[in-house]
């Protein structure tokens, strides 16, 4: 079976088609970057991590792909970024393999979050996986779902994907989709 991850690439892939700008909020070890640039879309990809970038250019080597990587925070999306957007992936908590201290922020996220379902275009997808085993990590997690559970029904569709019997803290996926 697809996991959360695999499931939210599946559900961003039905609607990119090639020369789509898309964001990758949350560069980290650069996967989701890859992925996005791989399916021939526009990536602007962002982390605060310098590590992250390099990861990431190194991966987007290593596949003979190319993306603008930018190093600042995600809330500040509108100062790059002029043109609507097709989708957006956040892979919200630490850098694995880093020192966990630098973590995605609830009021940052949500931020973040805010400007691009503005700039999204009808029809776009935005992916948010919910990482909150770590500290600091419930707080983003309830922000994360307060915000998307009072988006308007008749605007946006939001769907909560995750497994049901696994131990620990299990991330899960919330899907939104601005509709036609
Ligand atoms: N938890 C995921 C990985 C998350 S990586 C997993 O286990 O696979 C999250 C990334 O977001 C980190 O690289 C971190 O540096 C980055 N980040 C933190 N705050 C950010 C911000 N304001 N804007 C953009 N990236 C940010």
């Amino acid at each position: 079976m697809l996991n959360p991850l695999e499931l939210a690439h599946r559900i961003l892939a039905e609607v990119i088609v090639p020369g789509d700008l898309v964001v990758d909020a949350t560069m980290g070890q650069g996967y989701d970057t890859v992925f996005l640039a791989g399916l021939k879309a526009d990536v602007v990809a962002f982390d605060v991590q310098a590590l992250a970038l390099a990861m990431t250019e190194k991966r987007l080597e290593q596949a003979q792909l190319t993306a603008k990587l930018i190093l600042d925070g995600h809330e500040n999306v509108g100062q790059y970024i002029e043109q609507p957007i097709k989708a957006a992936i956040f892979n919200l908590g630490y850098l694995p393999k880093s020192d966990k201290q630098v973590i995605t922020q609830a009021e940052t996220t949500l931020d973040a979050l805010t400007q691009l379902l503005e700039m999204l275009v009808k029809g776009g997808r935005i992916a948010l996986m919910i990482y909150y085993g770590h500290a600091g990590g419930l707080e983003e997690r309830d922000a994360v779902l307060a915000f998307v559970s009072g988006l308007p029904q008749r605007e946006f569709q939001v769907m909560r994907y995750g497994g049901i019997n696994q131990a620990n803290h299990p991330p899960f996926l919330v899907m939104i989709e601005k509709r036609l």
